[in-house]
């Protein structure tokens, strides 16, 4: 359990693999906490922007967005954009955001400038998750820098923890630097099939490398996840009684309680 303060509880979404389901595992827990009341800031830091569509977002008109944020040429509440969901904010991606390596890539302290820019929220969020690029880049940097906690998606596929000592010794190295306060919160399968011995055989592999940190949920392949982002929604929005939308909301409510504690209200009543 994280100890909440005044602030919220900041949570990045990450794993160095790309196509594992960061993207559509924050814009799915970001619409289910929403909807169960929590106050959600969805920020986009892959500069594919899919978490951006994905919630019906598109990118801000020019000269204010997180690569601007970034350089510091603006506030933060100049990159926030409401959406159509209730409760769910965002701050959408820049494709302008590939460059930032570059452009920031020697300042001193570039690791910890989301962390700044986030102390300055003045707005009242319980939950700030973060979409992670499919890198260990400056990027998923400032977001685990910025982060209480890490929630990692895993695919239930071959090789799904291939990869993963690479994102614990990163995890590893950001608490022993800039935010040792870092804890891994969770790890949870997606595109899971309950069919196939290979899922079954990848859930006991992680759950012998990860132990008490596996959610018990977890979510299911199905086409519906995959259409919902071509319809800018969320699948919870898209198609609410889906496996994958129940499977979402099964795992926000644990997340909730990790966060929050048992004692939390249930996300999935209300
Ligand atoms: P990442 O952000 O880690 O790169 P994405 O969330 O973009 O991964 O997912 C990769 C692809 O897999 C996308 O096309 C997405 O629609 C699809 N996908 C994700 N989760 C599921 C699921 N549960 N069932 C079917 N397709 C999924
Ligand atoms: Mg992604």
């Amino acid at each position: 359990m994280i100890p909440k303060g005044p602030m919220a509880i900041n949570i990045a979404f990450s794993n160095q693999k790309g196509g594992v389901g960061k993207t559509t595992s924050s814009v799915s827990l970001a619409y289910e906490l929403a909807h169960v009341g929590k106050k959600v800031l969805l920020i986009d830091l892959d500069p594919q922007c899919s978490a951006t569509s994905g919630v019906g977002g598109s990118l801000l008109p020019e000269g204010a967005d997180i690569y601007d944020l970034f350089l510091g040429n603006v506030s933060l509440s100049q990159v926030i954009t409401n959406t159509s969901i209730e409760g769910l904010d965002l701050i959408p991606s820049s494709k302008d955001l590939v460059s930032l390596e570059i452009e920031i890539g020697k300042r001193a302290g570039r690791e910890l400038i989301l962390k700044t820019g986030l102390a300055l929220l003045d707005r009242d969020y319980d939950y700030v998750l973060i979409d992670c690029p499919p890198s260990s880049g400056l990027l998923t940097l400032n977001a685990l820098g910025a982060a209480h906690g890490v929630v990692i998606p895993l695919q239930a596929e071959y090789y799904a923890l291939e990869g993963i000592s690479a994102l614990m010794n990163t995890i590893n190295f950001v608490q022993g630097t800039f935010n040792p306060d870092l804890k891994i919160l969770g790890v949870f399968l997606t595109m899971y099939d309950a069919r196939t011995n290979l899922s079954m055989q990848v859930e006991q592999e992680a759950k012998s490398f990860f132990g008490q940190l596996m959610f018990t949920s977890r979510i299911p392949r199905s086409i519906k996840v995959s259409e919902a982002p071509s319809h800018g929604l969320p699948i919870g929005a898209y198609d609410p009684v889906s496996s994958g939308a129940v499977a979402y909301r099964a795992l926000a409510q644990e997340l909730n309680e990790r966060c929050y504690g048992a004692s939390q209200q249930s996300v999935a009543n209300g």
